[in-house]
């Protein structure tokens, strides 16, 4: 009996996944300030060699299988592949499929563009993180909208990035992160940096899968492990178990992240020190008639 319920919950799920799409939405980050581009520069090739091999693989899964990229720097975000309307001019190579060619060429010849056109930086700068992902939701959502009826359309994103703390972007990222929770999709990180909290807290509320990866040789082995299977299939692997992730808030005045603080009581904002007006609502406050002493109650963290 168990064996017969078995089969049949096997072939209802290789039916589903026949009629279903996969998208998978990578963000990878290609700021020169990263510390492991500016440790050596190559480094960001073999990124990029792990990025694109990766892809692949996640189109050769199943042929509706659709990948999209999306770099990230600290002035811009664009689109690697696909692009809009005009192709990559590719050259058949025999024995490979066209399509991985084409991913390939077109992102190595995308990037190339973007990095010789970047203003040059003269002192580090943040990735623009939270808005190319949220760049990724806006396609996703317009691929959804698109999706022939009666075929599902699993979607997530894959950041891949060695920056770290982004505080300042604290309200774009949430925003981010509850808009992909609501939409039902997945953001996964692979961070090659000391683990960005703001990042963990996205794996953490849209139910992904945070790693960070020590070794830059076996990025493609880990990508390969951890991230290829579809969130859908994970709970069956043995994957490494979620971290401890720091909910710490960042304030609104310094945009720096804060274990105790003060919270408007009517529009959530969140500040370091005692004000007498909201920054955001310009909400009045009556000072409390004995203000704790300053520096008991309020507590800044030490980086
Ligand atoms: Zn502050
Ligand atoms: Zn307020």
């Amino acid at each position: 009996m168990d064996a017969a319920a078995d089969v049949s919950t096997s072939t209802k799920e290789a039916k589903e996944s026949e009629s279903s799409i996969d998208l998978l939405v990578i963000v990878l980050d290609t700021n020169p300030s990263q510390r492991i581009v500016r440790q050596n520069p190559q480094n960001l090739t073999q990124i990029l060699e792990a990025m694109i091999a990766f892809g692949n693989a996640h189109l050769m899964q199943k042929a509706q299988n659709k990948l999209a990229v999306i770099s990230c720097s600290h002035h811009a975000s664009n689109f690697l592949y696909p692009l809009p309307g005009r192709q990559v001019e590719v050259r058949q190579i025999d024995g490979q499929y066209e399509v991985f060619s084409q991913v390939e060429k077109t992102i190595k010849q995308q990037l190339g563009n973007i990095l010789m056109n970047a203003p040059r930086l003269s002192a580090p700068c943040e990735s623009l993180l939270a808005g190319s992902i949220g760049r990724a939701l806006c396609y996703i959502s317009r691929l959804q909208r698109n999706t022939p009826p009666g075929i599902k359309m699993h979607s997530r994103v894959l950041v891949l990035t060695g920056s770290n703390e982004c505080s300042s972007q604290y309200m774009t990222f949430m925003n981010v992160f509850f808009t992909a929770q609501k939409l039902g999709i997945v953001i996964d990180t692979c961070s090659l940096e000391n683990p960005v909290s703001l990042l963990q807290q996205g794996c953490d509320i849209t139910s992904g899968q945070f790693l960070k990866v020590t070794q830059l040789d076996g990025l493609l082995q880990y990508l390969l492990w951890v991230f290829l299977p579809s969130p859908q299939m994970r709970h069956k692997l043995v994957l490494p178990p979620p971290p401890k992730v720091d909910y710490r808030a960042s304030c609104f005045c310094h945009r720096e992240l804060i274990d105790i603080g003060y919270v408007c009581s009517v529009c959530l904002s969140v500040f370091c020190k005692y004000s007498p007006i909201c920054t955001t609502c310009h909400t009045v406050f009556k000072a409390p008639a004995a203000l704790p002493p300053k520096g008991k109650k309020k507590k800044k963290t030490e980086k």
